[in-house]
């Protein structure tokens, strides 16, 4: 059973997946390699916790129970040390990564199981960086990781049963729902989908067919709006699969197949402007509240993830 989890990397993702896991007899400890992340980790932790107990309708002494089985250390050997389960959240280079989990490795205790939570390399080639490729595996959690309910757990090709079926329960009892990816595919399930539509919306963009408000607003209202209770074979058993295979046949001639981010999307990035971090992105985001529009929301994904959870 995992109840001592090691955090490595708490950033955007660190800090939430580090809140999400703990509590109910599970400790967490936290590290990152700069003191100053580690300190805003600390606030975004207190911040999400208490958004999380609230949601599950308990008290305050409920969120200081939580926020007490947390620590936060800035070495790397001792937050590992006595570890069941460490997960690597640092930056998505596959360099900082090799070198992160080498490290883990070494000073983790011969029994954990070490995950990474990449977002697009192979779980199969980062586990050559060590020595008990068996132990290693990917958990991919998605933003913000202590509300999306979902966590892919993703095989190497030298996983082992045993881990898998370790974090799978260690999921199940922090109330996510794991989905185990037999096989190494890049970008898993959600991001390969994810990636789909984004291609195909931005084309969209490109080509006029629509403002981008309006496109946003055709996804949420539509096959968006459908998503949390039917995914794509239940839709399709639901409409019927003899005229989903005709709409196929007729779109997927039509539809976009570049293999390169489209032009309206590189144009933003090199102007600088990449969203809400620098106040200009598709959007005007300069008069904007970002703190309340992170609030607001977080506030609209509880209200989905409370559907969810009465669904499952
Ligand atoms: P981030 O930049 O917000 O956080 C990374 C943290 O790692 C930073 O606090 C940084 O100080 C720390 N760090 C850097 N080098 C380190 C080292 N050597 N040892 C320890 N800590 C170190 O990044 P993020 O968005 O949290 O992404 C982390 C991982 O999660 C990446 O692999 C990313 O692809 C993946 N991921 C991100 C998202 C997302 O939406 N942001 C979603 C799914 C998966």
């Amino acid at each position: 059973r995992i109840e001592r989890i090691a955090v490595v990397g708490a950033g955007t993702m660190g800090h939430g997946i580090a809140a999400a896991l703990a509590g109910d007899g599970r400790f967490v400890t936290v590290y990152d390699v700069d003191e100053d992340a580690l300190d805003a980790a600390r606030v975004a932790i207190e911040d999400a916790v208490a958004t999380l107990v609230d949601h599950e309708g308990h008290d305050l002494e409920d969120a200081d129970r939580v926020l007490g089985s947390i620590a936060y250390d800035s070495t790397l050997s001792t937050t590992v040390a006595d570890a069941d389960l460490v997960i690597e959240a640092v930056p998505e280079d596959e360099s900082i990564k090799r070198d992160v989990l080498g490290r883990i490795e070494r000073a983790a205790p011969p029994h954990a199981v070490i995950a990474t939570n990449t977002s697009s390399f192979s779980i199969t080639r980062l586990a050559d960086a060590l020595e008990r490729p068996e132990r290693f595996l990917g958990t991919h959690w998605f933003h913000p990781p202590h509300i999306v309910p979902v966590v892919e757990i993703v095989r190497g090709e030298a996983t082992a049963d045993g881990p898998v079926r370790a974090v799978e329960t260690l999921l199940e009892d922090a109330g996510k729902t794991p989905v185990v990816v037999e096989k190494d595919v890049p970008g898993f399930i959600g991001n390969r989908i994810q990636s789909a539509m984004a291609r195909e919306a931005w084309a969209l963009l490109e080509e006029g067919v629509a403002s981008a408000e309006d496109i946003d607003k055709a996804v949420k209202g539509t096959f968006g709006f459908r998503l949390p209770a039917l995914g794509v074979f239940e839709k399709g058993d639901h409409s019927g699969l003899d005229v989903h295979a005709k709409v196929l046949d007729e779109l997927l001639g039509e539809i976009n197949r570049d293999t390169s981010p489209s032009a309206a999307l590189t144009d933003l990035v090199d102007d600088g402007r990449y969203g809400v971090k620098t106040g200009q992105g598709v959007y005007d985001w300069s008069d904007v509240d970002v703190p309340a529009a992170t609030e607001d929301r977080d506030r609209q994904l509880l209200s989905l993830l409370s559907v969810y959870e009465e669904r499952e």
